[in-house]
């Protein structure tokens, strides 16, 4: 690490930062991708909870539908037998009494048969809705199935890129003093992925500010890390090649 100039290892660290942004973006695509699945998660879940809802509303009806068919059976049932009780009563006065409660009940069996015309067609409607939602699941279901495959194999194909890069980092930070590493990475995370930023013209690459003359004397000497007292990035100064031969 000695024998490697100040200067040259902060051109490194700029190559790094380079892979490094690189991985960032890789790792920032493959974080939208894995929020696009989970919405596309929950979307499916929400349809297969309604359909869910809608299973047990039809349940509920068909037991309303069974209640109400029992009441109706047993109504009739007892109409039946008093009007068989009428053949053996001879009293005028027993027979209307007997008549009236039979009316009751056809009335109210009528009235009951009115609610479940209304229990049925309820029935029908939820049926229906659960089959509307039913499809419409299944295609959800089918598009999802493509679509996974497709972003997973997406993903993968990130996961192996950054793999590679992280490879790359490895040999290129090895090149790199530690200390200036962690510096470097610091600054990465809280600049929002640049760190080391080049001073062309007289002007801080990474905020446009000027850098006083004072402080490019000392850039251009790089004798030590120095930072930009406006953005506290990493400064460094590439010479063209024409300035190379001419120093
Ligand atoms: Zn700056």
């Amino acid at each position: 690490m000695g024998e490697m100039k100040l200067r040259e290892q902060i051109e490194i660290l700029a190559t790094l930062q380079n892979v490094d942004r690189e991985i960032k973006e890789k790792n920032g695509t493959k974080q939208v991708l894995l929020g696009e699945l989970q919405v596309k998660d929950k979307e499916l879940q929400s349809k297969k909870q309604e359909i869910a809802l809608l299973t047990a509303a039809c349940a509920e009806k068909e037991r309303e539908r069974q209640g109400k068919e029992r009441v109706l059976q047993d109504e009739g049932k007892k109409a039946m037998d008093k009007r068989m009780r009428m053949n053996r009563i001879k009293n005028i006065k027993e027979l209307q009494a007997l008549q009236r409660e039979i009316d009751q009940i056809r009335q109210g069996n009528s009235d009951l048969e009115e609610e479940l015309i209304r229990v049925f067609e309820e029935i029908d409607r939820i049926k229906a809705e659960l089959k509307a939602k039913e499809e419409e699941a299944t295609m959800m279901q089918e598009e999802w199935q493509q679509r996974q495959e497709d972003m997973q194999s997406k993903i993968s194909g990130i996961d192996q890129l950054v793999a590679e890069a992280y490879t790359l980092r490895k040999t290129i930070a090895s090149q790199i003093a530690g200390e200036l590493i962690s510096r470097y990475e610091l600054i990465f995370a809280r600049r929002g992925g640049s760190a080391v930023v080049e001073v062309a013209g007289g002007i801080c690459q990474g905020c446009y500010m000027n850098i006083p003359p004072q402080l490019w004397n000392e850039i251009i000497k790089s004798e030590k890390v120095n930072l930009c007292p406006s953005c506290q990035r990493i400064l460094y100064y590439k010479p063209s090649a024409q300035q190379e031969k001419e120093a």
